[in-house]
């Protein structure tokens, strides 16, 4: 299934956007529906993480022995054009319910090696303060000492809703770490400071993944400038991700011989905490393959990828931009 979203955004992020053109603007990028959706690539899919096929109870995904996916709500304040959950968000299925909840805390009390959780969706931010709180609760009864992931946009797109009641359900364990995606520079405004500051007041870490797209944030100095940022903020760049292969976003990817080359300049830039992994979600590799590390180069219309074992994977190739191929001509 490949219906485009409609349109979502927040007054607040729509308005970081200086033209409404996806073509002029890297906010608008992100938010407007573009004629490129329509468009399926062979290799696309809804799902392209292949969710559906790792989860045991409904709204959980378990993919790797030690960590869990539990998805939230299908919910979020900002539909992003290059969501890659597309077979999940905004699909109606609403808030995670009471028996849902309760099939997986059945679940993960069967489950005594999975170590850390992952709170997803959609975004599970979208959550009332109150219920974020006794979802987390209900998680911990299993095992008091999970590490949690919350992954979320809210803090971007939303930054008012981070009040001191949500900052406060967040900061009640020491293992729960904010991570969040933010793109662009023009991301890293005042409000965003705020919000970030009363999460860290009450104890939250925060990460972020950024994800590399087309006329966001593909060239050197937005990289450069988004990094530093975040480090400034005291938010740790954690991933650069490529583009996964979601229906209808071939517009937005940037080819893996780009990513790498950004990634190469970006190492004379800036230091190593503001550098984040160059990193694909290569399903049944049993992880996130670092690109630096992954490439092996091109085979035809593939890229070859081997994983820390030893295996080897073919993933679709994306043809690089014109600019790119006449600059290493
Ligand atoms: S906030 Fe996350 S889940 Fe929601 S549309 Fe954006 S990328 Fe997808």
């Amino acid at each position: 299934m490949n219906a485009p979203f409609d349109e979502r955004v927040t007054q607040y992020y729509a308005a970081l956007a200086r033209s409404r053109d996806p073509a002029c603007d890297p906010i608008a990028a992100q938010f407007v529906p573009q004629t490129g959706e329509t468009l399926l690539d062979a290799a696309e899919t809804d799902d392209p993480l292949q969710d559906r096929g790792y989860a045991p109870v409904d709204r959980l995904v378990h993919r790797y022995p030690d960590r869990a996916l539990i998805l939230a709500t299908d919910r979020c304040a900002v539909y992003c054009r290059h969501c890659f959950r597309r077979h999940f968000t905004e699909r109606g299925s609403g808030a995670i319910t009471e028996e849902q909840l309760n099939a997986i805390v059945a679940y993960l009390a069967r489950q005594p090696q999975v170590t850390e959780l992952l709170l997803s969706g959609g975004d599970p931010l979208m959550l009332e303060p109150d219920r974020l709180e006794s979802v987390l609760e209900r998680l911990y009864s299993v095992n008091p000492a999970y590490i949690v992931r919350v992954c979320t946009r809210v803090p971007v797109v939303m930054p008012s809703r981070i009040g001191e009641r949500l900052a406060a359900a967040l900061g009640l364990r020491g293992g729960l770490w904010l991570v969040t995606q933010v793109n662009h520079p023009h991301e890293l405004t005042p409000e965003f400071a705020v919000a970030l500051r009363r999460l860290q007041r009450h104890g939250v870490p925060v990460l972020n993944q950024s994800v590399l797209l087309r006329g966001v944030n593909d060239s050197l100095e937005t990289l450069v400038a988004l990094f530093r940022g975040l480090l400034q903020l005291r938010v740790k760049p954690y991933y650069l991700f490529q583009a996964d292969l979601a229906a209808g976003t071939r517009h937005l990817r940037v080819s893996i011989e780009e990513g790498l080359e950004l990634m190469r300049k970006l190492r004379t830039r800036v230091s190593g905490p503001a550098l984040p992994v160059y990193a694909l979600d290569q399903p049944g590799a049993g992880g996130k393959l670092n690109l630096e590390i992954a490439f092996q180069g091109v085979e035809g219309e593939s890229y070859l990828l081997r994983d820390g074992e030893g295996r080897e994977y073919r993933y679709p190739r994306e043809l690089p931009s014109a600019a790119y191929l006449a600059s290493i001509s």
